[in-house]
């Protein structure tokens, strides 16, 4: 039997299409015509100004630090409860990174820890030179909230919505509501192009700055001349080509992923024991993985067991205050004194198989054994 894995790329079949047309115009460069097709189809699905296509998400989040000056020992606060390519580019640019725990009702940035963050920095007369803020697994923060307290100190907003293409915040798409937002195509995301990312801004000038900086930084002469140092950092023409496909079959794959949600739902009602990820009121998730928490029971003997199985689970993102590399910075825990929301989900969290492609019978058989493991390790 085939292993069930955790989310595979889901070519539509029309990539070919615009692949074939790269190589019949031998576009076989980074920038030409699929490019400039894919900003301009990313734009208008995200209703956005501007769009800048690049290598990877990770590149878009370094280009927003670069675009809003960041400069080395500026502090960065940033949630802690997401994957590290969040906040590596601070590093890139010798930033603080200060992390933000996470709520229960997101497990996304909570607005009490940021407010406490943003009063002490005051305080100390050293406010952040940006927010980080993740929409986790398709979920939304509860964007009123940490947009009222970023405007009052007048600090910008970076959403990374590697994970959230699509989803959105009272209608509006994640990504959209502050300074610079960045998705990610990567092979495990929504949609792929093998790898890939873009920024996004609702003013133009920043983009096409950001276009600027990653080609090199390239002054505007006969002759090679350059100012400042700049990134190679543009979207190849041929992997644009499979992002214009894989757009046009965005929300059949969220429509999807939320099936996949609801029938893991539906199969784990009668288990007391589980609890799905929550959906906030006035929001809509694209379920990028469908993630759940497990009382009494350890989430890695679990996925485990779902291994031998042959079925691909994996762990939620350990935080990032808790990681070696982070052992310097500042946390701030959701309620003070309180234990760290983010710590508790790490702890109990399990990502489950969530591929678009998965069938009915897939996805029962992941329920059923899911259901024999859980029977199993609740008797020992
Ligand atoms: C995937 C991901 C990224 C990075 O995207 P790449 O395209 O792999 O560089 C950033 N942030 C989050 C939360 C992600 O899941």
């Amino acid at each position: 039997m085939e292993k069930i894995l955790l989310s595979p790329p889901h070519m539509s079949g029309a990539e070919q299409t615009y692949i074939d047309k790269a190589f019949a115009t031998n576009w076989i460069a980074p920038l030409g015509p699929n490019v400039d097709q894919f900003e301009q189809d990313l734009a208008a699905y995200n209703n956005v100004e501007a769009v800048a296509a690049t290598n990877t998400g990770t590149a878009a989040i370094h280009l927003a630090l670069k675009l809003l000056n960041v400069q080395p020992g500026d502090t960065i606060f940033c949630s802690t409860f997401t994957f590290i390519a969040s906040v590596n580019p601070a590093l890139y640019e010798k930033a603080m990174p200060v992390f933000i725990d996470a709520e229960k009702d997101t497990w996304g940035m909570s607005p009490e820890a940021l407010q406490r963050a943003l009063e002490e920095a005051a305080q100390k007369g050293k406010l952040p030179k940006a927010i980080i803020i993740v929409h986790i697994y398709g979920q939304s923060v509860k964007m009123d909230e940490i947009m009222a307290l970023a405007n009052q100190y007048n600090i910008p907003v970076i959403e990374d919505a590697a994970e959230s293409l699509g989803s959105t915040y009272k209608g509006k798409k994640l990504g959209t509501f502050g300074e610079f937002g960045i998705y990610s195509f990567n092979g495990n995301k929504i949609i792929t192009t093998s790898g890939g990312g873009a920024l996004v801004s609702n003013k133009k000038t920043p983009i096409h700055r950001a276009r600027f900086l990653s080609t090199q930084a390239r002054e505007q002469r006969e002759y090679y001349h350059h100012v400042e140092a700049g990134y190679n950092y543009r979207l190849s023409n041929i992997l644009a080509g499979i992002g214009i496909a894989q757009l046009q079959v965005l929300e059949e794959r969220i429509a999807k992923k939320r099936a996949i949600f609801d029938c893991y739902k539906k199969g784990f009602q009668a288990i007391p024991n589980i609890t799905m990820m929550p959906e906030l009121a006035d929001t809509k998730s694209n379920r990028w993985l469908t993630t759940v928490l497990i009382q009494d029971a350890d989430p890695t003997e679990i996925m485990n067991k779902l291994s031998n199985k042959g079925i691909e689970a994996r762990l939620l993102w350990k935080p990032l205050h808790c990681q070696p590399v982070f052992e310097d910075c500042q946390f701030y825990r959701h309620i003070e004194g309180a234990g760290s929301v983010a710590e508790a989900l790490f702890a109990q969290g399990l990502c489950l198989p969530s591929g678009t492609q998965m069938t009915e019978e897939q996805q029962n058989y992941v329920i059923t054994i899911m259901r024999e493991i859980l029977a199993e390790v609740s008797c020992t």
